[in-house]
């Protein structure tokens, strides 16, 4: 099957799912999207596995008593529906609002769901933006997914990004290669190589939560991505239920390492109405993640950050001091931002 039809023939219905996994699934105020050989996949992992736990409806869902509906303000530093411009030099792009995947712990949950809203074509507008806004020297693609676009559709973005003279860098966010591995075919490789004669440099940061994610079909994608000598990193989200302890953060980030992708962040989760299940506090994620500092070489070792709720931006959330935390946050500017 090529990447398209499984991405059509995907479980979209709490009906579909009901029957291929044989569960009775709670009513959930989110639509559910899972492609049938990653579905296989849960199935064998099994109910309550890290797998099943961020892919697979859940009551908690529905409590709309925690947790904000923008949680890191995106909304506040949106230039228009494509372009999101919080740090000085640079800026994120969002091409798309669709997914490989619908992820249960989303921190952009509330604002995927109202689509039409964040979502219009105003791609000139981006580009005068960028042209006007020449400290701006990376572009950040990322959605919803942008290897869920045509290879034409990439290529010609690259080509625009490429007309403006400050853009130095790219970089795609991207969770497909986990979810939809032959997504990696000679055409996008094709498209990602030749970003690299346009840019400095071209890296492409995985979005990768749980050892049991790096399948064979995975980890060929990963080498299809190094053998062209395109950057790999990775990205994690701390998340209850799926990751939250030493010995699985250890697993998989010795495994990303042993891969060639190189951690680049842990997240601390974000206070997303929808995910508060997921939630854990900084006291418990730093306990979780100091010890990692014995066990890996600062090379395999993610730097784990916070993005400070209300759109502040991200900054680290480890603190050699303490374990306990104050309530309150040093911003950018330097300024105290209490979030307790
Ligand atoms: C996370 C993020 C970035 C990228 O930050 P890095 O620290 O460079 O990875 C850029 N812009 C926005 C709005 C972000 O949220
Ligand atoms: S792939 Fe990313 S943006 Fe899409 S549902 Fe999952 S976490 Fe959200």
């Amino acid at each position: 099957m090529s990447w398209t039809q499984e991405f059509k023939s995907a479980l979209k219905t709490r009906e579909e799912i009901s029957n291929f996994f044989n569960f009775d699934f709670p009513e959930v105020n989110y639509p559910v999207f899972i492609p049938i050989v990653f579905a296989t996949k849960i199935i064998q992992a099994g109910p309550g596995s890290p797998l099943w736990n961020q892919f697979l409806p859940h009551a908690e869902e529905n409590n709309v008593d925690m947790g904000r509906l923008d949680p890191i303000g995106d909304k506040v530093h949106a230039k228009n529906n494509q372009l999101i411009h919080r740090y000085e030099n640079r800026a994120l792009f969002t091409p798309t609002t669709v997914c490989p995947v619908l992820c249960r712990y989303c921190f952009r949950k509330n604002e995927l769901a109202d689509k039409d809203e964040i979502f219009d074509q105003k791609f000139q507008e981006a580009k005068t933006y960028l042209m006007e806004n020449p400290e701006i020297n990376e572009i950040i693609f990322t959605g919803g997914d942008p290897f869920i676009l045509s290879n034409e559709k990439i290529a010609f973005y690259l080509q625009e990004f490429a007309e403006i003279e400050s853009i130095k860098y790219v970089r795609f966010h991207t969770r497909t290669p986990v979810i939809l591995p032959s997504r990696i075919d000679e055409g996008l490789l094709a498209v990602l190589e030749s970003a690299k004669h346009f840019f400095k440099r071209s890296m492409v940061m995985i979005h990768i939560n749980h050892e049991s994610e790096l399948t064979e079909d995975v980890i060929d994608a990963i080498a299809r991505l190094n053998e062209q000598n395109i950057e790999v990193f990775s990205q994690t989200v701390l998340l209850k239920s799926v990751n939250d302890s030493t010995d699985a953060l250890y697993n998989l980030f010795s495994a990303l390492a042993d891969n060639k992708v190189k951690p680049y962040y842990l997240h601390h989760p974000d206070e997303a109405r929808g995910a508060m299940y997921f939630y854990l506090s900084l006291e418990e994620g730093r306990r979780i993640f100091a010890p990692l500092h014995n066990r890996l070489p600062g090379w395999a070792l993610p730097q784990y950050i916070i993005d400070i709720p209300g759109g502040e931006g991200k900054i680290p959330a480890f603190n050699p001091e303490s374990f306990e935390f104050s309530g309150e946050l040093i911003n950018r500017n330097g300024e105290k931002v209490k979030i307790r």
